[in-house]
């Protein structure tokens, strides 16, 4: 019997995206890079290229921080109402063109079209929305000081020229979490996407100028980190940097950021522990859960539960139960309808995780399924099959450190204090999950865990009101709620002598 999947035709508008060489936004022109440089994003699908893209450096950079700064003082100005208009235009500009982006953002990254059009291009519209609203909620405090004949209040306003520094697994996602509280601010920004999914960003950079965001507030500068992501965070002219990616950059970023005191605020690395003990209500759903926590974008997420611990009672039958459903799991093109897994990212991701899981197999660990690079008519792309290890010892490599692929260690504990202490010994603090019916237990374990964020009987929720960020290497400051807000403004203190 023949059997056919479904696969999502792309539009004509992506088509003709793809054909155009694409330009720098900078003061709402679209320009080449001044060197004249281009590089060739691809597809992780087939390994093609997609469509040139410039390759801007420092001087692009520093034309894109002039124009910002020049755009600054008349947009921090504009009514905050109005700033609220052109956002929320922005936003619906965004939902008309939702196809398209969910395309782009497949095509670019790999992953299920399914996935970009239903949840990603939602959420960060969901954002654009939450952030458009801030400008005219945006408030200082009076301060009952004790000398007397001071009125002393605080004002909020913009930090200034802001740099954002997006990573390519939830690109469009991160664009938008990031404009949106900048802008939102009254700050202005120069946004650089990762070298490997500029896509999304640049059409962003169009709806941002049909919307009438005026010239210069929204720049994008696609580039390579060590050249325009560098340039950017060592600008004297940068007040602030916004950063979404590795540990080790973040690190990089921090100390370039020093040099100026700019605002940094740091969304990193995590190895993010799940837990499920043996009295969860529903041993399926919770299995489910730890599927999805793990494989989801093809474990390309920061805070992917790569870490399982499961209670002793349950281990086996977890296990079995997780092996079965990643067995069924099926990896494929991001266009196809029945994708679950898209391929990583590049060659050199794929090479990576490769090699994290040959170190695995030499560590003693049990490799229970996967383990191999997926051949045929896949074999152009970078695909992997979902990979669970058993008997991982807690100080091996792939228990430490983030391998940001499908690759889960499952680890058996016996005791609440045991699994605590377990869970919270690497320097990452990034999420955490409990799965448990006992509800002293939940908050025992939410309160003690080293995580900026825990999810109980849940896993992997996110929502524009709710701050999100990570502890200890995972990052610095939160993004998302009230509390961004704060990240992108400066609290000015005024003193008055009233006679
Ligand atoms: P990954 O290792 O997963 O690709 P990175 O942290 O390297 O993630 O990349 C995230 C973002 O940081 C990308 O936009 C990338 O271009 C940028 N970047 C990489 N290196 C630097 C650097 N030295 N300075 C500034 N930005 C950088
Ligand atoms: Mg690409």
């Amino acid at each position: 019997m023949m059997t056919t999947t479904a696969t999502t035709e792309i539009s004509h508008a992506v088509t003709e995206f793809l054909q155009r060489e694409q330009r720098l936004l900078i003061d709402g022109e679209w320009l080449p890079a001044q060197t004249g440089a281009t590089f060739a994003t691809l597809n992780p699908a087939t390994g093609k290229p997609l469509c040139y893209v410039a390759a801007g450096d420092a001087a692009d950079v520093d034309a894109a921080v002039a124009a910002a700064q020049r755009a600054l003082s008349a947009w921090a100005a504009t009514p905050p109402a109005q700033r609220e208009r052109l956002l929320h235009r922005f936003a619906d500009l965004m939902e008309t063109h939702k196809e398209e982006l969910a395309q782009l953002e497949t095509l670019d990254n790999g992953k299920p079209f399914r996935v970009a059009y239903n949840v990603e291009i939602n959420v960060a519209i969901g954002q654009m929305r939450y952030y458009a609203g801030w400008p005219t909620k945006l408030t200082g405090e009076t301060y009952a000081v004790s000398s007397p004949g001071f009125h002393v209040y605080t004002r909020r306003e913009p930090v200034g020229v802001c740099a954002a520094i997006t990573p390519w697994n939830y690109s469009l996602v991160m664009a938008a979490q990031k404009i949106g509280p900048a802008l939102a601010a009254g700050n202005t920004l120069v946004l650089k996407p990762a070298e490997q999914t500029p896509l999304t960003a640049l059409r962003l950079g169009e709806l941002a100028l049909e919307a009438g965001i005026p010239p210069g507030v929204l720049n994008v500068v696609t580039g390579f980190g060590h050249t325009a992501g560098a340039a950017l965070s060592h600008h004297p002219g940068v007040a602030k940097v916004a950063f979404t990616g590795s540990t080790e950059v973040g690190k990089a970023i921090q100390r370039a950021a020093a040099e100026t005191i700019k605002r940094v605020s740091l969304e990193l690395g995590g190895k993010s522990p799940l837990i499920l003990f043996d009295d969860v209500e529903d041993l399926d759903a919770a299995a489910e859960a730890a599927l999805w926590a793990i494989f989801s974008n093809s474990g390309q997420n920061c805070v992917a539960g790569s870490r399982l611990f499961v209670q002793a009672g349950i281990y086996d039958a977890v296990l079995e139960r997780l092996a079965t459903r990643a067995q069924q799991l099926v990896v494929g093109p991001g266009l196809e309808a029945s994708t679950d897994l898209g391929p990583l990212i590049s060659a050199e991701q794929l090479a990576r995780v490769q090699r994290y899981i040959e170190i695995g197999r030499r560590s003693g660990a049990t490799l229970v399924i996967g383990g191999e690079r997926l051949g045929g008519r896949l074999a152009d792309g970078y695909f992997l099959a979902p990979t669970i290890f058993a008997h991982v010892a807690d100080n091996a490599a792939i228990a430490c450190e983030e391998i940001f692929g499908p690759v889960l260690s499952v680890f058996r504990f016996e005791d609440e204090e045991e699994v605590i202490a377990r869970a919270n010994a690497l320097p990452f603090g990034l999420a955490a999950g409990v799965w448990t019916q006992n509800l002293s237990r939940a908050h025992r374990m939410a309160a003690r865990l080293k995580a900026g964020v825990v999810w109980i009987n849940t896993y992997d929720w996110f929502d524009p009101a709710a701050p999100f960020g990570g502890m200890g290497e995972s990052g610095l400051g939160r993004e998302l709620g009230r509390q961004v807000m704060d990240a992108y403004t400066e609290l000015k203190t005024v003193w008055v002598k009233v006679e």
